[in-house]
């Protein structure tokens, strides 16, 4: 059974009539890091918020672990992570881990040891009684992570989670998601506008293409596990990137090559 099933999704948005996702057919599996990358409007929120249930396809089908996406988004088969994801100032670190916890009903005992548990995960360890702007973006965003995964999702959906960090903090947190993904053993779906960014965390790379959005190809990504600082430097991270580039340009060669450039960083 695939974690993420896609078929035939089609998603026009009656506001302004856009088509911004066409014949989406996707198979996620267990395990699996994938990257979806495209020129910025091509639709990659919208698939996320479509896997998530956040925003219902106009036709084609959703499933998430064999369920329905509405089903699995009750279970609370998936955690999410956005590129402003936002911890509440006036809670601690601990309360902001907690919070999911607390909707759910998890009693104070257990919310501790997991909250514990969690920020042992992203490395944050004695940071607990702190508040968000006490801590750098790196860590807040990895308070973020700690939380999405705080009541143990099978399925992490992140959207350009370290879009606004800058370049070195950003390269070290790609290597500490890595590690957790590793550790928690689940499935993730990242979306980024970096190429170098998305060769280096996937197992796959899914290029979408603009308006309407469409899977302009899906790159295997074959280095091995696990990534390391070196992995930048490897021939063949360099043959993938150029490969993801390709893709991106081929398909705008026409009107959008200079947005597609852009994204080519
Ligand atoms: P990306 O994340 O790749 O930059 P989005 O998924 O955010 O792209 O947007 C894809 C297209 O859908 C864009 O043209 C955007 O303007 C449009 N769009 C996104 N959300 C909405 C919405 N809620 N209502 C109307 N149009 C939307
Ligand atoms: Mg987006």
């Amino acid at each position: 059974m695939s974690v993420v099933e896609i078929s035939g999704l089609t998603k026009t948005f009656t506001k302004g009539n856009v088509t911004a996702l066409q014949g989406i057919d996707l198979q996620i599996e267990a395990g699996e890091f994938v990257s979806l990358i495209g020129p910025s409007g091509c639709g990659k929120s919208t698939l996320l918020r479509v896997i998530a249930d956040l925003t219902p396809p106009t036709e084609g089908t959703v499933s998430v672990n064999g369920k329905p996406a509405p089903k699995a988004r009750a279970d609370h088969d998936y955690g999410m992570v956005f590129q402003d994801s936002v911890l509440f100032d006036w809670r601690t670190v601990a309360k902001n881990v907690a919070l999911p916890l607390e909707m759910l009903g998890r009693d104070r005992a257990r919310r501790k040891e997991r909250v514990e548990e969690m920020l042992k995960l992203v490395e944050l360890q004695g940071f607990g009684d702190h508040h968000p702007w006490q801590l750098s973006g790196g860590m807040q965003m990895r308070v973020a992570i700690a939380r999405a995964l705080a009541f143990e999702p099978s399925l992490l959906l992140m959207d350009e989670p370290f879009g606004a960090l800058d370049e070195m903090t950003r390269e070290r947190l790609n290597i500490e998601l890595l590690e957790i993904w590793r550790r928690t053993q689940s499935t993730v779906v990242f979306v980024t506008h970096s190429i170098s960014e998305a060769v280096f965390l996937s197992t796959r790379v899914v290029v979408m293409s603009p308006r309407p959005g469409r899977i302009a190809g899906i790159v295997d990504v074959d280095l091995p596990q696990p990534r390391t600082t070196s992995t930048r430097e490897e021939p063949r991270f360099f043959e993938l990137v150029t490969e993801v580039r390709e893709l991106l340009r081929g398909v705008g060669a026409d009107q959008h090559g200079s947005v597609l450039a852009e994204a080519a960083e």
